[in-house]
């Protein structure tokens, strides 16, 4: 719910409140969201606002990580956080713990990025 809370807080935010047609996430698979279980609180959070009809479009990130014994990097498959090369539980996770709005598409096809990101872009 907070997870739902959060999103929409951004979506709110990107939209000015219009009505919103579509929203873009990428979703980290250690955030272990369940699509359908996101959209349900969705409705549920978002039904008093211009968002509550949005298509909600989760791309899913996968768990990428950078070892600290062996600096190997590697995506990770499973619920493991370990390095796939040497076995070591020591490392950063480089990908994959990210819950973003990248885009919102309003109602009437305009299409807004998150600002947020063009930020954390430029600042990298
Ligand atoms: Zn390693």
């Amino acid at each position: 719910m907070g997870l739902c809370e959060a999103v929409l807080s951004v979506v709110r935010e990107v939209s000015d409140d219009e009505p919103v047609g579509r929203v873009r996430l990428r979703v980290g698979r250690l955030q272990g969201v369940v699509p359908d279980v996101f959209e349900f609180c969705w409705r549920m959070v978002a039904q008093d606002t211009g968002a509550a009809d949005a298509a909600l479009e989760l791309r899913d990130v996968p768990v990428r990580v950078r070892c600290r014994a062996c600096g190997d990097e590697a995506d990770l498959d499973g619920t493991m956080i370990a390095c796939p090369g040497c076995g070591a539980p020591s490392v950063a996770v480089l990908a994959g713990d990210e819950l973003t709005v990248e885009e919102v598409e309003l109602r009437d096809g305009e299409v807004r990025r998150n600002p947020a990101l063009a930020a954390a872009a430029e600042a990298s």
